[in-house]
């Protein structure tokens, strides 16, 4: 990722152990031994081969840490949270109260209880599409996405949409699967109700011009929700600097578990907003004639959470922030140019999405071979790869394609894995060629 692989400050060069043990690498250098020997399941053979895991974007692996932190919860001290005067019950709250501290302090969240916990990514963008959306969208208005959004950032609008009479607005992606700030802006218009954008596309890996779109919506008095599922397992994200109003990401993609994500949304923006979901632990008080609720967070947080998810999800945060943010980056990012490299040496394989600032994910098509025979294949070669559409059929149709295959990778990866992958095309490329 350019912005992200560039260091922000020329300090110190050496290496330093933090607080949680961790050694901090000297700068742009990342001890990727070190990382890999966090995380049990990469030490394995498939098929008689050494795994190659580069399916990354759509869910990484766990290290030990996140693993320990949840087994830990699980033997020694889990109780529901929240309603319990029992020992317990306050232990395992505290320590879901403190994972929400941990995610906070991550992502720069002003306040604490500006981190609502959710199923996930899908679930935080469901929630402001149907809380904020429902409470201050008006027929006519418009939510402005653009070409390259997951399915998880268009559907909830379709669904608003349909409900309210609403409109869609398209941001167009360039050829070369980046998104100019200015296509963006020029369709924001006085009915524009939202703006709903990925940071980073899981598709082609195109990096957007968030903050350039924020301060123009910002400019407008229109509120922006930046879909963050592909931007924070690979660099600092910090949610004031990048002007998001609302934040959506997935637990599962950043080292730690699946069941678990976060919204953090602007505090006086939520406090506005109606429940999403009605239940127990989001009331004050409940009669049958009417409720009360509470506010940020509790409020849109009903029923029993899911209280070991976010205990792992702290502490894959912790794990994250324990490496220098912008070594990983220098190290995806190189990882990146020497996958492109090699790929695109191979006759007949096309790579989609060559924006100039791009995270680590090569999406490509071989003239030889559909998506999932080459899938198929290179798994037999121990490589894990993802075929498909990749829940972006829309952007897949702007290229005409009904798939490609797509390698993702991250902080562990390696450029002999890079080699392992462009071993096993090569096979494809003869067995189909
Ligand atoms: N947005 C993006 C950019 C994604 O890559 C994904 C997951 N592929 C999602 C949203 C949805 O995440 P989840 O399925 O974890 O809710």
């Amino acid at each position: 990722m350019t912005d992200a692989a560039v260091p922000r400050h020329a300090d110190s060069n050496v290496a330093a152990t933090d607080a949680s043990g961790h050694q901090r690498s000297a700068r742009n250098t990342l001890d990727v031994e070190r990382v890999r020997a966090d995380f049990p399941i990469l030490h394995q053979e498939l098929y008689g081969k050494p795994l190659a895991y580069l399916d990354n974007a759509a869910s990484s692996q766990k290290p030990r840490p996140v693993i320990a932190a949840m087994t830990e919860a699980m033997e020694t001290y889990y109780a529901n949270v929240h309603r319990g005067v029992h020992r317990l019950s306050q232990v395992s709250t505290d320590h879901y109260e403190g994972a929400r501290e941990k995610v906070a302090r991550f992502i720069n969240a002003p306040r604490t209880d500006e981190v609502i916990f959710t199923r996930g990514a899908t679930e935080a963008i469901n929630l402001v599409a149907s809380s904020y959306g429902r409470a201050f969208l008006k027929p006519g208005q418009e939510v402005l996405i653009t070409a390259l959004e997951h399915h998880s950032n268009i559907v909830p609008w379709q669904l608003l949409r349909d409900q309210l009479g609403i409109t869609l607005r398209v941001a167009p992606v360039e050829e070369d699967g980046s998104v100019r700030p200015e296509a963006v802006i020029q369709l924001i218009n006085e009915n524009t109700g939202m703006v709903a954008i990925s940071q980073v596309s899981n598709a082609l890996g195109s990096v957007l011009p968030v903050r350039q779109i924020a301060d123009a919506a910002h400019a407008s008095g229109i509120p922006v929700l930046v879909d963050g599922c592909q931007a924070i397992p690979h660099q600092k994200v910090d949610v004031q600097a990048l002007g998001a109003d609302f934040y959506a990401f997935s637990g599962h993609k950043m080292y730690g578990p699946t069941g678990i994500g976060v919204l953090w949304g602007r505090h006086d923006l939520l406090t506005q907003m109606p429940p999403y979901q009605g239940g127990g632990e989001m009331i004050t008080s409940v009669s049958f004639e009417e409720s009360t609720f509470k506010g940020p967070p509790h409020g849109f947080e009903a029923g029993t959470p899911a209280i070991v998810e976010a205990i792992g999800l702290g502490a894959a945060a912790d794990w994250l922030e324990a490496h220098d943010l912008e070594a990983v980056a220098a190290h995806e990012h190189r990882l990146l140019e020497y996958a492109t490299e090699r790929l695109s040496a191979i006759e007949g394989l096309r790579i989609w999405g060559r924006a100039e600032n791009k995270a680590a994910i090569v999406s490509f098509t071989m003239d030889q071979a559909h998506a999932h025979d080459v899938g198929t294949i290179v798994d037999r070669a121990g490589v894990a790869i993802r075929a498909g559409h990749h829940c972006a059929q829309p952007l897949m149709e702007r290229y005409g394609l009904s798939s490609t295959v797509r390698a993702s990778f991250g902080i562990y990866n390696t450029e002999q894995e890079v080699d392992q992958l462009a071993d096993a095309l090569q096979v494809v490329k003869e067995l189909f060629g």
